[in-house]
């Protein structure tokens, strides 16, 4: 429904905007993206900003829409579950999913903003404008005002535009001017830290290679995901003001001996944490929500612009990259005949699916720091994987639909719910799976909302 002709400028150049870029130059457009940071094929990326990422099915499927799959794939690590890590040291291991080939996937998050980037780069019809900042919007006239980071001011006209320039987007700020968006963010009174433990000498693992690590510790979690060169980078989610708290955290004595006391294992692998602790800096984490996110037929915000969400899940890069797939699927049918219908229907039906996963990953905080080291939880979360190896037509865990599915997530929430209830009902007064009553399990799992 495109030609030549119409010119979709993208406001930032991150996981969404450059894979968008590809999506639309694939669909005959012409492509401007406009990227505030330097260029990533050619400098090192800025520190402190959370170099791993978990991949799953999500943004797989987005990636084989533009045949990059393949090629990202082979620089990622298999996680094929949680490792958890007790106060004294002790381990466990809980799978993600009873089949094989159900894993997440530990990816650079620079390296996968290269690839994208370097295939748009090649594509010549996408012009690819770095340090260069979107600074404000006209509506009405269709045009941007860009800034380079010499200072130099410049405008760019569009027919189309498009926001993917992050959770503090200038775009959505812009629209908001003349355009109510319903925008709400709530944040977190947790931030989070990076740190990173090393590889070994020789380049190997000094924990399991093939998993999520998670130290939780009730209210909050350390977490380690592994990069391809050896080393793990771990984040530590912490309450700001709280006992413990980054607040209190203040000199090297206390950021010892508050991972003596909970991390010790962890301790024992970073040599210079204390030097890590103050160089890095501390993060925050919120959650976005908009009732709109489009203005005027031709304007669209994604991603984290649109509805950036906690890290819990694993699934604000995946989700940002289902926007851009789903995007293509309605670009790509035959029922619109102008963008203004397109966005309209986008937006409507994708809103609800970004606010079931910022519930989830809201929920699922509570899952990784405390829920994980609890003896009931890991009861339920193994009587789940084994009703769906006795009832596979009706029972598929939550984390695989949201994680190894592409089921909306609006409904996996659903059933997800639906799935907690009858967990928690079947294994009240159970300490294990021999003790479940499988022939009632048998007769409720036909009371779930179908797999669907
Ligand atoms: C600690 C942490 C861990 C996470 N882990 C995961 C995970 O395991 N799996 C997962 O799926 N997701 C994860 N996420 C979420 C993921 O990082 C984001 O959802 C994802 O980066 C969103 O992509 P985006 O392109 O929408 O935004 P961004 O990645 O923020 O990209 C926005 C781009 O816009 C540019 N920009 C900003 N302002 C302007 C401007 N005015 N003009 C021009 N350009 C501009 C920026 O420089 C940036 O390149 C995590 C997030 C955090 C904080």
């Amino acid at each position: 429904m495109s030609d030549n002709k119409t010119h979709a400028v993208i406001a930032g150049g991150g996981l969404a905007g450059s894979l968008l870029a590809l999506t639309l130059a694939e669909r005959g457009m012409r492509v401007s993206v406009v990227e505030k940071r330097g260029d990533l094929r050619s400098e090192e990326a800025p520190s402190g900003r959370s170099i791993n990422l978990a991949l799953s099915e999500r943004g797989i499927h987005a990636l084989k829409g533009v045949g990059l799959a393949d090629t990202v794939l082979e620089n990622t690590i298999p996680m094929r579950g949680r490792i958890i890590h007790a106060v004294n040291g002790e381990t466990k291991f809980l799978p993600y999913s009873r089949h094989s080939h159900e894993f997440i996937r530990a990816i650079s998050r620079p390296g996968l903003n290269r690839v994208l980037l370097q295939r748009a780069g090649d594509n010549d019809q996408i012009e690819l404008h770095f340090d260069t900042a979107v600074s404000s919007i006209d509506l009405v006239q269709k045009t941007i005002s860009i800034t380079g980071s010499d200072g130099q001011a410049n405008s760019l006209s569009y027919d189309l535009l498009f926001g993917a320039d992050g959770a503090g987007s200038v775009v959505r700020s812009e629209i908001e001017q003349s355009v109510d968006l319903g925008y709400q963010q709530s944040m977190l009174a947790h931030g989070y830290k990076e740190l990173t433990i090393g590889p070994e000498a020789d380049g190997g693992f000094k924990l399991e290679k093939e998993a999520l690590h998670i130290w939780p510790r009730g209210t909050y979690m350390l977490i380690a995901l592994p990069n391809m060169d050896g080393s793990f980078t771990c984040t530590l989610f912490l309450p700001q003001n709280s006992t413990p708290g980054f607040e209190q955290l203040t000199t090297p004595q206390a950021v010892d001996a508050f991972f003596s006391d909970q991390f010790a294992d962890a301790k024992e692998l970073i040599p210079d944490l204390t030097e890590q602790f103050f160089a890095n800096p501390t993060g925050v984490l919120g959650t976005i929500r908009c009732q709109k996110w489009t203005a005027d037929g031709a304007t669209l915000i994604l991603g984290d612009a649109a509805h950036a969400i906690v890290p819990f899940f694993g699934q604000g890069m995946n989700c940002a990259f289902e926007d851009v797939s789903v995007l293509a699927d309605f670009m790509d049918s035959s029922n619109y005949a102008d963008f203004s219908d397109l966005l309209a229907d986008y937006e409507a039906s994708r809103i609800p699916n970004a606010n079931a996963i910022a519930d989830m990953a809201l929920d699922n905080y509570i899952e990784m720091r405390d829920l994980v080291a609890d003896p009931v939880f890991r009861l339920e979360r193994s009587v789940a994987l084994e009703l769906e190896r006795r009832h596979p037509d009706h029972f598929i865990p939550k984390y695989s639909l949201v994680s190894f599915n592409r089921i909306s997530y609006q409904r996996a929430h659903e059933i997800g719910h639906a799935q907690q209830h009858m967990l928690k009902t079947l294994c009240q007064e159970c300490t294990s799976l021999d003790e479940i009553d499988w022939d009632r399990a048998a007769s409720m799992v036909l009371t779930l909302p179908e797999l669907s």
